[in-house]
């Protein structure tokens, strides 16, 4: 029998005050780049895990545990290339809306016996929200379109009657392209600030712009070009992973870690970027440690694709203009 899968806790920042969001229900976000199944079988090397860990029999069902485990109210999911036979069905049987984007040369479609394209998916909660717009991004770079894509969707939140914008997306892999993704994270960035200014029309001009979540595999380490990007951009966006080291400064040491026949590779790639002055983020699901992880790192029956999922509990701060 294998050992129980290991417990993530949920905590809470240091930095947040207890309680600041005791009238004001907070929204559970998710973000995990699941590991398309044709890459994770037929392209990534992954020669510690097990083959049949890397089924879609076997992860699938892992995969859908965790979703269900911490039910979020939007989630973001890279990677995916079993959206229309599984995940779309199974989420929305949840309650859940789903839209999808393949990217254009998916490089799944390289692969023998594969499912489609991998793409980015996000799905919401119904009860929770309903949907004002949908942009379906095609990234550019240098005015060029890209193989890498995103979706952005204006939602009005059924509880608290406040606007979210959220946005899901997967840029460039591989080193040597650190320029790219900066260029992709420019225009994503472009098209994120139309969005959130103009849905609403005047009204909107009047309450100023609507708060942001964005979710992401960036391929891109915290020291890498378009991290300095979504960090300063004038959106006023903060990675809300970042709250959960002492110093509220620094990103975990991983979100993936995997070994491969090139070798060991612990990095951190993935983010949950959120518009500080609008929202608060009340809990973070905790990274696993090393040892929970164990020597054959990711990928793992424990663990069904080699990126972490990320989890943050986030709520509306006041409106100044509501206290007035
Ligand atoms: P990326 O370089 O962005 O990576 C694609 C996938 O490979 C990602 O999911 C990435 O995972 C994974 N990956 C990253 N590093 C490695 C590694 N060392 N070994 C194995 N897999 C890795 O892909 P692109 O979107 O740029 O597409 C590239 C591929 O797409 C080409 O190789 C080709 O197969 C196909 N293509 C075909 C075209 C055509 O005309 N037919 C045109 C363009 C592309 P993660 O994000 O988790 O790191
Ligand atoms: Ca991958």
């Amino acid at each position: 029998r294998r050992p129980a899968r290991p417990r993530r806790d949920l905590v809470c920042p240091r930095l947040v005050a207890p309680c600041s969001h005791k009238h004001n229900p907070s929204i559970r976000v998710m973000q995990w780049n699941i590991l398309a199944q044709a890459l994770g079988e037929g392209k990534d090397g992954f020669i510690r895990c097990p083959l049949e860990a890397l089924s879609w029999y076997e992860r699938k069902y892992q995969i859908l545990e965790e979703i269900l485990t911490y039910r979020p109210d939007i989630l973001c999911l890279q990677e995916v290339d079993h959206y229309y036979d599984t995940f779309r069905p199974i989420m929305a049987s949840l309650g859940y809306h789903g839209s999808f984007l393949p990217k254009p040369w998916s490089p799944c479609l390289d692969v023998e016996h594969n499912n489609g394209p991998d793409g980015c998916a996000l799905f919401y909660r119904r009860s929770r929200f309903s949907l004002h717009s949908t942009a379906h991004l095609r990234l550019s770079a240098m005015m060029l379109p890209t193989n890498q894509v995103a979706i952005a969707q204006t939602l009005h939140c059924q509880v608290t009657g406040r606007w979210l914008c959220v946005a899901v997306t997967h840029l460039k892999a591989r080193s040597g392209w650190e320029r790219l993704r900066s260029a992709q994270g420019a225009d994503l960035l472009q098209s994120l600030q139309s969005i959130t200014s103009h849905c609403g029309g005047q009204k909107q001009a009047e309450l100023g712009a609507i708060p942001l979540v964005v979710c992401g595999d960036f391929n891109a380490e915290p020291s890498e070009d378009v991290y300095r990007r979504f960090s300063s951009s004038p959106l006023g966006l903060s990675s809300a992973y970042k709250l959960l080291s002492c110093d509220g400064k620094t990103e975990p040491a991983y979100t993936t870690w995997k070994i491969r026949p090139s070798g060991e590779s612990c990095s951190t790639l993935d983010y949950i970027w959120y518009s500080h002055d609008a929202l608060s983020v009340e809990t973070l699901l905790d990274i696993p440690t090393e040892e929970q992880i164990g020597p054959d790192r990711l990928p793992s029956y424990h663990y069904p694709s080699d990126h972490l999922s990320l989890l943050c509990d986030v709520s509306f701060r006041e409106e100044p203009h509501r206290l007035l």
